[in-house]
């Protein structure tokens, strides 16, 4: 007779959370998850794949313009927002049927409830405690509003995915990815859009070119930008008017603060158990995503690392390898690409050249910024960014960074280069495909900084 009724109990059945379940099963491992919500978690439901969605139906807007320099008569359109949320939902609950598939063919049992821990190895779910020789907490996050007169008044990315009606004006708030990339949603799909954000360039965490030049491309495609200011109060007086620090007000009919996320523990019973929490609430784990108590792991955003989809997955097959196939492996944190899915899109991988130079690396800089192809016909004052951050002693190239189409379909072979070692001057040695954007990171000779 096993000890426990489980091998494994996780709690949240999102990216990181199915892919742990998935693979302990498939060792042999009895797994249990429990889900309160909805299965896929926040990447299937309101983040990755509804804000893909959403870019998409966004960019029609442009291509319906760019297909008249391109000999199409112009064709009169129409946007019919409920018709995109519909054909939304209807995918992501197609989603969630495969979810729940992949796990109950994998041989996970599956609560469609909450769950909370009530001691190292018990966990009450259903009203009833189950035990489990390990617990993993897979959480995630949740959106955090700032503390403000009339933040009930605005929505967040967990909303945005389903309004009544989209705005004829709308307010952003904050300068990271859930930002820019809603601002550019809102604006290609014909909303009056401003972004307002506290700091005089947008995405601080990365590549200060990248920021500064996004800002440019999506300030030239109508969204209006008001740096260094904040928003300090919400009222309703007919429309929204969101209260600046500089002091003017804004009026619009939503307002978006797309101002971070904390992870998601509330009510966990995490502390009743012992487990360790950071300042914000995040799961302190070891690096082989162990809690301080030693029966309790923790994966994907719940740790408040890096907060990709990606990132949870593969911790989950590292934690569920580890536990329950003697598993060694560990996962490397360095070299993870990431796009940013405003317009134009974001990719980097690497180092930035600020973080290059924090570390004391003598490093030279290669740039190259210029009109897309497409664009010469269209005219539409769309640029590209490429940047190269190369290691002057080793010729180790350190960072890829590009703003312009596609940037994460053209980043992924770059951080696969990266993983490899790759130098300069094996970029210099490699043949471009012409005509596209990617050859430009394989024909940048000449250095703008060293
Ligand atoms: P989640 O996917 O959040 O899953 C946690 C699950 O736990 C949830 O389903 C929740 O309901 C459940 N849960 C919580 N508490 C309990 C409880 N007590 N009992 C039972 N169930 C519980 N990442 C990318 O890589 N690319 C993108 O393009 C991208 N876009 C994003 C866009 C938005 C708007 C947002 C918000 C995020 C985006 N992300 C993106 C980030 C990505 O969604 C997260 O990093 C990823 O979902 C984290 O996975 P996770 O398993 O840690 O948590
Ligand atoms: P980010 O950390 O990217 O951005 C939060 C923004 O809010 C920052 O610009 C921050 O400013 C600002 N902010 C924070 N607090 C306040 C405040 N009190 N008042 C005004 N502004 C404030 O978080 P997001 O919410 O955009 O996204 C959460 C995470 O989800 C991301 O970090 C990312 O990992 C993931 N994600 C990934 C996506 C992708 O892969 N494409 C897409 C969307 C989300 P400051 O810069 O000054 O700190």
């Amino acid at each position: 007779m096993p000890k426990y009724d489980f091998d494994l109990f996780t709690i949240g059945a999102g990216s990181g959370g199915v892919r742990a379940s998935r693979f302990a099963a498939g060792y042999g491992a009895r797994v249990a998850v429990a889900e309160e919500r909805y299965l896929g978690g926040t990447c299937v439901n309101v983040g990755c794949i509804p804000k893909k969605l959403f870019s998409y139906a966004a960019h029609f807007h442009e291509d319906f313009e760019d297909a008249a320099a391109y000999g199409w008569q112009p064709m009169q359109t129409a946007f019919d927002w409920e018709a995109l949320i519909a054909a939304k939902d209807r995918e992501i609950q197609r989603l969630n049927g495969v979810y729940e598939r992949l796990l109950k063919g994998s041989g996970v049992e599956l609560f469609n409830a909450r769950a909370n821990v009530v001691d190292p190895h018990t966990i009450e779910v259903n009203g009833k405690r189950v035990t489990a020789g390990h617990i993993l907490v897979a959480t995630g996050g949740w959106p955090v509003k700032p503390d403000i007169s009339g933040a009930d008044l605005a929505f967040t990315s967990n909303e945005a995915f389903h309004l009544a009606e989209l705005p004829r004006r709308v307010a952003v708030v904050g300068g990271g990815y859930i930002a820019v990339e809603f601002a550019s949603i809102f604006n290609g799909l014909g909303v009056e859009t401003t972004l307002i954000y506290r700091r005089k360039r947008l995405l601080r965490s990365f590549d200060a070119d990248l920021g500064q030049f996004l800002g440019e491309q999506m300030a030239a495609k109508g969204i209006k930008i008001r740096y260094e200011c904040n928003i300090t109060a919400i009222t309703r007086k007919g429309s929204l008017h969101s209260a600046l620090t500089d002091g003017t007000v804004i009026e619009s009919d939503g307002v978006m603060l797309a101002t971070g996320r904390a992870p998601n523990i509330a009510g966990l019973g995490l502390e009743g158990a012992g487990v360790e929490l950071g300042a914000n609430g995040a799961v302190i784990v070891n690096e082989h995503y162990q809690t301080s108590v030693p029966s309790i792991y923790a994966i994907g955003d719940v740790t408040d690392r890096l907060l990709l989809t990606p990132v949870a997955l593969a911790e989950g097959m590292v934690v569920a390898d580890r536990l329950f196939n003697k598993g060694r492996r560990r996962m490397s944190y360095e070299n993870v690409a990431t796009a940013i899915f405003s317009h134009p899109n974001v990719g980097t991988v690497g180092l930035s050249e600020e973080e290059a130079r924090a570390k004391g690396l003598d490093i030279v800089i290669y740039r190259s910024n210029f009109t897309p192809l497409k664009h010469t016909l269209t005219g539409r004052p769309e640029k590209s960014l490429m940047k190269l951050v190369v290691d002057r002693k080793s010729d180790r190239v350190l960072g890829v960074h590009m703003v312009g189409p596609e940037a994460g379909e053209v980043m992924q072979g770059f951080a696969v280069a990266l993983n490899c070692g790759a130098t300069k001057s094996q970029l210099d040695a490699t043949i471009g495909i012409h005509p596209t954007l990617a050859e430009e990171f394989v024909t940048m000779r000449e250095p703008v900084a060293g």
